[in-house]
C-alpha cells in the first residue's frame, strides 16, 4: 500500500487526503491548527458567515419598500455575531473531522516539516515524531502579509483574521488594501454601521486582472452610495495612534503626486495580500520563486521529485481560491497514483465569486484581457429583469466576451444579487466549448436572475 504524508489541513490537504484514501492509499494528515485551514477558520466560511448577518440587518432595514409596516430597531450584537460565525466554523469542523476518521485518514497534531518525499517531522507540545511515507503533498497555505510600516498589534491596527472576531463595531474603519479581502470586509462593516474608508494603492478597486473595468467602477459607485469612503492610488504613510484610535495619514501613491492628508479612525485593518506558508521547505531543496512561493510543474511535482504543492502556496500565479485548492488536490492525487498517465492542472476555466454587495462572479478572459483579439461584448443591464424588479435588486450588469468570428464564449462577467451562483452555468459553458448561440437556446427558468445569461448571449447571437 502506498503511503502519502500531507502537510496542510485547509481545502487543499483534506481533499488530497479524502480522495486518496477512497483510492486506497494510507494517508498521514499533518495540521498545526485545526482542520479546514484558512477557507473555513480566517477565509471564505467566516466572511460568507458575517456576510449573512449583514445581508439580515439591510434586509429589515428596507422592510417599509417592501410593504412591510412597523418599526424594527435593529443592531448587530457583534458577540453574538461573532458567536454563530463561531457555531458554523464548528460544525463544518466536526464534519471534516468525521470524515477524516471514517475514511482512516490518521490526522497528526502538529507543525510538519519535509525532509524527503519519504519524511516528514512533525513538532508538537508531546515532541518530535516521524512520520515515514513513499510521496508527500505540501498544502500549507498562506497567511495575511504584514507590512513593516503597518505591524498589525491585533488591536488598532488588525489583519483580516482579527476582523473577523471584533466584539465592537468599531466607529470608523480604515481598510488598507482595495482587493477581494477588503471590499467584502469594507460592506460587511459598513452594513453593522461603521463609517468605512478603504484606501487602495491602484488606481481601481479589485485591482486583479479577472475582474472587468465596469465592473469595478460600478463597485466604486455602489461603494459611495452607500457611504463607503475610497482613496483610489493612495496608501497610508503613516499611523499616529491616540486616545481611542489613531490618526492616519494617506499619501499620494506613487509618491509625490500630491498631498498628504489625515483622516481618525477607530481600527485599521491591513488586507493588502497574503503570503506562503514555507518554513523549512528550502533546507529541504524545495525550489521557491523569488516572492517565496512554491515553483511545481505542470503536473504539481515540486523540484524534490515524489514531492507535490497545491493550493494558495504555489502562489497567485496559480489562482489562490478554494476551489482551485481543490482542483488541484484532485490532479496532484491522480498523478501520484497514476505516475505513467500523469495529467497537467489547467488554469483555463476558474471561476471567481466576489461578495461585494452587489456580489460579483466571472469567469474567462475580460475585455481588457481579450484586447488584440477579434471579439464581440454584449453587455444585459440586471434592471431589465423581471425577478431583479421584485427583489428590489437592481444594481448589476451581465457582460459576456466571444470570439468574433465563431461566437464561442471567452468570457463572462456578472455583478448583481447571486452573481457568485450563477457564474457555474458560465463556468460549464466555458468549459465545453459552447458558443453564445447554445447558451440563447438552452431554455432559463422564469423568472429567475439566471435570464440575465440568456439575455446576454442572446444580443450576440
Ligand atoms: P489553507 O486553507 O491556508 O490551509 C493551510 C493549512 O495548513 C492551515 O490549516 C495551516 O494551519 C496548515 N499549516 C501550514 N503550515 C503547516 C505546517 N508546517 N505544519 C502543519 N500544518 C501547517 N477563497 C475562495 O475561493 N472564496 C472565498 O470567498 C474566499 N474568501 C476568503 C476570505 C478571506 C478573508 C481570506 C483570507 C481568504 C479567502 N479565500 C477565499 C481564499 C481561500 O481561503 C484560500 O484560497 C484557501 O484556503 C487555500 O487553501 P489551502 O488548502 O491551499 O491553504
Amino acid at each position: 500500500i502506498m503511503r502519502l504524508t500531507i502537510i496542510g489541513g485547509g481545502p487543499g490537504g483534506y481533499t488530497a487526503a479524502f480522495a486518496a484514501a477512497k483510492a486506497g492509499v494510507d494517508v498521514t494528515l499533518v495540521e498545526r491548527a485545526q482542520l479546514g485551514g484558512t477557507c473555513l477558520h480566517t477565509g471564505c466560511i467566516p466572511t460568507k458567515t458575517l456576510r449573512s448577518s449583514a445581508d439580515a440587518l439591510e434586509t429589515v432595514a428596507r422592510l417599509k419598500e417592501f410593504g412591510i409596516a412597523g418599526d424594527c430597531s435593529v443592531a448587530p450584537d457583534m458577540p453574538a455575531v461573532v458567536a454563530r460565525k463561531r457555531k458554523v466554523t464548528a460544525t463544518l469542523q466536526q464534519g471534516l473531522e468525521k470524515t477524516a476518521a471514517r475514511l482512516g485518514v490518521r490526522v497528526v497534531r502538529g507543525e510538519g516539516r519535509l525532509v524527503n518525499a519519504g519524511l516528514v517531522r512533525v513538532a508538537s507540545a508531546d515532541g518530535e515524531q516521524e512520520i515515514v511515507g513513499d510521496r508527500a503533498i505540501l498544502a500549507t497555505g498562506s497567511s495575511p502579509l504584514q507590512l513593516p510600516s503597518l505591524p498589525t498589534d491585533h488591536r488598532l491596527i488588525l489583519s483580516s483574521d482579527d476582523a473577523l472576531e471584533l466584539q465592537a463595531v468599531p466607529e470608523h474603519l480604515l481598510i488598507v488594501g482595495g482587493g477581494v479581502i477588503g471590499c467584502e470586509l469594507a460592506f460587511i462593516y459598513r452594513a453593522f454601521g461603521a463609517k468605512v474608508t478603504i484606501v487602495e494603492g491602484q488606481g481601481r478597486l479589485l485591482p486583479l486582472p479577472s475582474v472587468d473595468g465596469e465592473i469595478s467602477r460600478l463597485l466604486l459607485r455602489e461603494m459611495k452610495k452607500r457611504g463607503i469612503a475610497v482613496e483610489l492610488s493612495r496608501t497610508v504613510s503613516r499611523v499616529i495612534p491616540g486616545e481611542g484610535g489613531a490618526t492616519v495619514e494617506i499619501a499620494p501613491f506613487p509618491a509625490g503626486t500630491g498631498e498628504v492628508r489625515t483622516l481618525p479612525a477607530s481600527a485599521v485593518c491591513v488586507t493588502v495580500g497574503r503570503v506562503p506558508n514555507t518554513a523549512g521547505l528550502a533546507e529541504a531543496g524545495v525550489a521557491l520563486d523569488p516572492r517565496g512561493w512554491v515553483v511545481v510543474d505542470e503536473t504539481l511535482e515540486t523540484s524534490v521529485p515524489g514531492v507535490y504543492a497545491i493550493g494558495d502556496v504555489t502562489g497567485p500565479q496559480r489562482i489562490m481560491l478554494a476551489h482551485m485548492a481543490v482542483a488541484e488536490a484532485h490532479t496532484a492525487v491522480h498523478n501520484i497514483l497514476h505516475p505513467d498517465n500523469r495529467k497537467a492542472q489547467s488554469y483555463a476555466v476558474v471561476p471567481s465569486a466576489i461578495f461585494t454587495a452587489p456580489e460579483i462572479g466571472d469567469v474567462g478572459l475580460t475585455e481588457e484581457q481579450a484586447q488584440g483579439r477579434a471579439v464581440r461584448t454584449a453587455v444585459f443591464q440586471l434592471r431589465e429583469l423581471g425577478k431583479a424588479q421584485a427583489m428590489g435588486a437592481l444594481a448589476g450588469l451581465f457582460k459576456i466576451v466571444v470570439e468574433e468570428d465563431t461566437g464561442k464564449l471567452l468570457g463572462v462577467h456578472i455583478a448583481g444579487a447571486h452573481a457568485s451562483d450563477i457564474i457555474a452555468e458560465a463556468a460549464l459553458a466555458l468549459q465545453k466549448g459552447c458558443t453564445a448561440r447554445e447558451l440563447f437556446e438552452t431554455i432559463h427558468a422564469h423568472p429567475t436572475l439566471s435570464e440575465g445569461v440568456y439575455e446576454a448571449a442572446g444580443m450576440l447571437v
